[in-house]
């Protein structure tokens, strides 16, 4: 039997998901190399694969990675026709360490000085206020003790989640009008809307004039 000891370019890392940024991956902002519309912020307590561990599990602490692209999470910069990454030269940290055949160095980075919002933010920028406020206006649900419930979450778990979508959607959505942000600008400015994340668990949304209805069938 032989045992790997080289990437064989075969790209099931980078369809696998989006690298997180790390304080490393600062300077690819700071020089333009990558622009926010390439990020996806995953907020405080959302669910997401620990590599530590291999569970999903509310994260604790924010995050940023690259987004990912067509409805999958497979990386915005890979290249599936080239079998590559198109940014392979300013390609984040974790990226360049990562081998598959051999875990401990990525493993070592994961969870480590992680880049949230605020690391990019300029401080004279208005959208720095507008985070901070819908973080404290509009906090994520528990969605570990959702987990725990959603094979029955009662009528008025399901109320409280719709109150706090329909919390969620009107501030960044007064947001996006004022400053005419775009869906990128948005998911990295605000993270997934709540009703996203919770349509993946299992929740029905539908829109209504009144805003947005949840059910759970
Ligand atoms: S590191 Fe491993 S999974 Fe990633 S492209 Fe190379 S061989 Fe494939
Ligand atoms: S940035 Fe490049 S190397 Fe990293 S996951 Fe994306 S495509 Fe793969």
């Amino acid at each position: 039997m032989t045992h790997q000891n080289e990437c064989k370019r075969c790209g099931t890392c980078c369809e696998n998901g989006g690298p997180a940024l790390h304080g490393q991956d600062l300077p690819l902002i700071e020089k333009g190399l990558l622009s926010i519309e390439y990020l996806i912020t995953i907020r405080k307590g959302e669910l997401a694969h620990d590599p530590v561990t291999d569970t999903i599990k509310p994260v604790k602490n924010e995050f940023l990675k690259i987004k990912g692209t067509k409805g999958s999470w497979a990386c915005a910069f890979y290249d599936k026709n080239k079998k590559g990454c198109a940014r392979y030269d300013n390609r984040p940290i974790s990226c360049g360490v990562l081998k598959c055949w051999d875990t401990k160095e990525s493993l070592g980075l994961a969870g480590k000085d992680l880049v949230s919002r605020l690391d990019i933010v300029k401080e004279n920028s208005p959208m720095r206020e507008r985070m901070i406020t819908h973080e404290l206006l509009c906090p994520l649900p528990d969605m570990n003790a959702i987990l725990r419930t959603v094979s029955r979450p009662s009528r008025k778990t399901v109320k409280k989640l719709e109150l706090i979508s329909n919390k969620d959607i009107t501030y960044r959505m007064k947001a996006v009008d004022e400053f005419n942000l775009s869906v990128e600008q948005e998911l990295f400015y605000f993270g997934r809307p709540v009703f996203e994340l919770l349509s993946v668990l299992g929740f029905t949304v539908s829109e209504t004039p009144k805003g947005i209805k949840l059910e759970f069938k």
